[in-house]
């Protein structure tokens, strides 16, 4: 059977054509084409086809589609790929214990578990999104599904993944919730890798989906104090406050603002931005931008905690060195986090709940074919007061 897919190529001249674009090139340049292609096929035990039914973009396939991610991740991928690992989709055969029509979400991270070889010391220990082994065994190399040339990704009409990937749904949680559930599980990683003291001060920088759950995932599972959400649009502040921020600020006004509540000193470089002596305990960067990245840095008080939980553009890594903060990165999330649960089930729980309802709410919805607009309107949803963009693979229109 052949279906319909969104299909990522390697493509060099795009590729430096978006690097020279800054990132922000048009969706024009995207190195992805609409084809039919043969369904994927894994023919291994635990393995089952999944129809996706709403599927995100997330901004680590923008990146990718603009050239702005680093050449790092280039051995981690196999091209071509079907992009899309923020999944709700409904398992179209019986896949061990669970039946064929389940609804399920997808824990992407392709670990050894579903690479069919020996668990690394990583994945024994439950930090499923530490896994060594993401370029071997049976499988082409791939961080996760929707970098992989062989599992198909949501962007499409069909994928395979692995039992030890899918989490089902209860009936009552519409696919539009659902679908936040791995940027939750993210978020869910993200709060417990912030290790917030008990009253701590914490700094979310960008109010992105990104931001928001992690807003949400602090305040739920942490015992933070004030959180302070950095936002850009005026629409983000509402949603910030609803999932749990004591207050919402400019970006301009984030370090007076901290300077303030935290009796921290400001100094000007004679070159270069601003940064505090004093700050907060802990600080998220949710976007990944230099100016992100910095504020986070440069806001936090001397020996506190910085959580990058966007993918990363190169920045001055002065104030990590000079203040002795503890730098951490927070990718995917685990199949059993330090609480000692799975990401996902922590994550099951919080979409169910009044924040991310109202989330949900401002889901933009495209077909596959209308992806030019897709990419443009995800490029630019801070702006348009669009929280997320998915795709809905069954729809024509
Ligand atoms: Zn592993």
């Amino acid at each position: 059977m052949s279906v319909l897919v969104l299909e990522m190529y390697r493509s060099i001249p795009r590729h430096f054509a978006g690097r020279a674009l800054g990132g922000r090139a048009p969706a024009q340049l995207a190195p992805l084409r609409l084809v039919t292609r043969d369904e994927p096929r894994v023919r291994r035990a635990g393995w089952a086809p999944l129809r996706p039914l709403l599927s995100g973009i997330c901004g680590s396939d923008l990146g990718a589609l603009s050239g702005r991610t680093s050449l790092y991740f280039s051995a981690l991928v196999s091209m071509p790929f079907v992009p899309g690992h923020e999944v709700v989709a409904e398992l179209l055969e019986d896949c061990d214990d669970l039946p064929a029509g389940t609804r399920v979400v997808v824990d992407p991270v392709l670990t050894c578990a579903a690479r069919g070889v020996e668990p690394c010391v990583a994945c024994r220990a439950g930090r499923t999104n530490q896994c060594e082994r993401i370029t071997v065994g049976h499988l082409s190399p791939g961080l996760q599904t929707g970098f992989c040339a062989d599992t198909g990704g949501g962007w499409g009409q069909l994928l395979e993944a692995h039992r030890s990937q899918l989490h089902p749904v209860p009936d009552d949680v519409p696919d539009e919730q659902a679908v936040l559930t791995e940027p939750t599980a993210c978020a869910v990683h993200t709060a417990l890798q912030a290790r917030v003291p008990e009253n701590g001060r914490v700094l979310v920088s960008g109010a992105g989906v990104v931001g928001l759950l992690a807003t949400l995932a602090i305040r739920e599972l942490t015992p933070a104090g004030e959180i302070t959400v950095v936002a850009k649009h005026s629409h983000q502040r509402e949603l910030a406050k609803a999932c749990g921020a004591s207050e919402v600020v400019a970006p301009k006004e984030v370090l007076r603002r901290v300077r303030r509540a935290t009796g921290a000193f400001q100094i000007k470089p004679d070159f270069g931005s601003p940064y505090l002596l004093g700050g907060v305990d802990v600080a998220v960067d949710a976007v990944g931008s230099k100016a992100s990245v910095e504020t986070a840095l440069h806001a936090t008080r001397a020996g506190g905690r910085v959580v990058l939980a966007g993918m990363p553009a190169s920045v001055d890594f002065s104030a990590a060195w000079f203040r002795e903060l503890e730098v951490t990165g927070s990718y995917a999330s685990a199949q059993r986090e330090r609480t000692g649960e799975a990401a996902f089930d922590v994550a099951g729980r919080l979409v169910r709940g009044e924040a991310v309802r109202a989330l949900a709410q401002s889901i933009a919805r495209y077909p596959l074919y209308r992806w030019r607009e897709a990419l443009d309107h995800a490029s630019g949803a801070g702006g348009l007061g669009t929280v997320k963009v998915a795709f809905d693979p069954r729809s024509n229109r």
